[in-house]
């Protein structure tokens, strides 16, 4: 029997979520299918659990910067099933909470697979949904498939965040976000970290200067970066495995557990887009600026299935979703506008942008002037003993408008946040320099910093 509704939404993550919630609350009948138990990466395998380890891993690297300084930090360590433990209080109640309120909602919820069997007809499980007015694709990411010897062995990030205990040996192949993230938190939680990139440097996204001040930073935590060094096998070795790498002299590591960190990639191979016809690309669902298929007028995608260049980010899934919301049930009129969006790295102390790097305000032909600081010696540093601790920010020139600004340091995660409104609204760097800030607070050293 085909069940018929309005909307039917495949996925049930932030961008999922959205889309579904507003054309609900326009009346709309709805579904929402999820493969995975409901709640999507981020609350479940993503942006939380990891923030949760994070948290213990700063709150010891914090006690141990201090030795000496006021702190006795002898004897201090993580005990990672006790942590996991507290992980799973966020975690493990996402999935009834969330069906509890999309059911709440009006919203029905499908858990299997989802397939497209004509443009406006999926398949889920036995059952068969029909949409009569829209389909709406946020199927998310996955890891990339990687073509390496051995990759069989790789844990992917959904692993690592559900280790029962804690390897002595970690590889993490590719330098990321992910990699990175994952590495900090497992140094301070005790174990040997190697993370094995295969560009010039890592963190492409993010500046230049302030990713050096975090790869010494990352060094001296007790991790070994490699760099210009690529995995070309995995083998096992005893209950380890050995990472063979070639390039930056080339050799092997043994580790117990090797991670996959080396990319994600649109999760759409299950859907059949094909017989929807909805085409895609190698970067998602194509779509148009309103976040419409190109090839099929029933379908939007949002989130990190959608081929939109936008970051791949909770915060622009949401955005995208409501986006999609607003096309679908007002007309598709809505554009997609990515200015502005802060991003950062959840390593110790974080790494944080909003708006344009250097080389990308030279490609827009802006002038701009670049105020660049190691601010380790100002005060709100030195008072929590954090050694890896700068800023950048790029100032257009004769509009003195912010145009992006860069930040390493405690608090940088917070601060990025001031930067973004800023930027967002148009305050200049004048404007900025007149505010009054809490005092001592990391957003006080703004002043210093424009
Ligand atoms: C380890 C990690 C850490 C991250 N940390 C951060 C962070 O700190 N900050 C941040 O902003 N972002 C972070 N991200 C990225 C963020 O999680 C994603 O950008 C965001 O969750 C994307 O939301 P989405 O709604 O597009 O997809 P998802 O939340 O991934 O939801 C997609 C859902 O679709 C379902 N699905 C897929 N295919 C089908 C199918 N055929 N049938 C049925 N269901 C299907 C999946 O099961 C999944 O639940 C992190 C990601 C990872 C992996």
């Amino acid at each position: 029997m085909t069940r018929i509704f309005d909307l039917v939404v495949i996925g049930s993550g932030a961008a999922g979520s959205a889309v579904a919630r507003r054309c609900r609350a326009a009346g709309w009948t709805v579904a929402v299918v999820d493969k995975h138990p409901l709640g999507g990466t981020c609350a479940l395998r993503g942006c939380d659990p990891k923030k949760v380890l994070v948290g213990a891993a700063a709150a010891l690297d914090a006690a141990q910067a201090l030795d000496g300084k006021g702190i006795s930090p002898n004897g201090l360590a993580i005990n990672w099933p006790d942590l996991m433990r507290f992980k799973r209080t966020f975690t493990d109640p996402v999935p009834q909470q969330r069906k509890d309120s999309l059911h709440h909602a009006g919203i029905e919820t499908f858990q299997d697979v989802a397939r497209f069997i004509g443009p406006t007809q999926l398949s889920v499980g036995d059952a068969a949904l029909e949409a009569t007015r829209a389909i709406a694709v946020a199927a998310g990411a996955k890891p990339a498939p990687l073509d390496l010897e051995g990759r069989e062995h790789l844990l992917t990030s959904d692993d690592f965040l559900e280790l029962p205990s804690l390897p002595s040996t970690i590889a993490f192949v590719g330098g990321g976000y992910i990699a990175f993230e994952f590495a900090h938190i497992a140094a301070r939680a005790g174990a040997r970290v190697t993370i094995i990139h295969r560009g010039e440097r890592p963190l492409e996204q993010f500046d230049a200067d302030l990713v050096e001040h975090l790869v010494d930073r990352t060094r001296t935590a007790g991790i070994d970066l490699r760099l210009r060094a690529e995995v070309c096998a995995i083998t096992a070795v005893g209950r380890g495995y050995r990472v063979q790498f070639d390039g930056a002299g080339g050799g092997d590591i043994d580790a117990d557990c090797v991670v996959h960190a080396a990319g994600r990639v649109p999760d759409l191979d299950d859907l059949q887009l094909d017989v929807g016809q909805v085409e895609r690309s190698r970067d998602g669902v194509r779509v148009n600026r309103f976040l419409q298929s190109v090839s099929n007028p029933n379908v939007y995608a949002a989130g990190d299935c959608a081929a939109t260049g936008g970051p791949r980010l909770t915060p622009v899934a949401g955005y995208e979703g409501r986006v999609i919301g607003a096309n679908i049930l007002e007309g598709t009129n809505t554009a997609i506008d990515y200015a502005a969006i802060p991003s950062v790295v959840f390593t110790i102390p974080p790494l944080a942008r909003v708006g344009l790097g250097e080389g990308e305000a030279r490609k827009a032909g802006l002038r701009f002037t670049t105020r660049y600081e190691d601010t380790s010696t100002w005060y709100s540093s030195r008072r929590v003993a954090e050694r890896a601790s700068a800023f950048k920010l790029l100032i257009e020139e004769d509009s003195h408008r912010l145009l992006g600004a860069h930040l390493l340091g405690p608090h940088a995660d917070e601060t990025i946040n001031v930067f973004s409104l800023a930027i967002r609204l148009g305050v200049t760097a004048d404007r900025l320099k007149q505010m009054l800030w809490a005092y001592p607070t990391h957003a006080s050293d703004i002043t210093s910093m424009v």
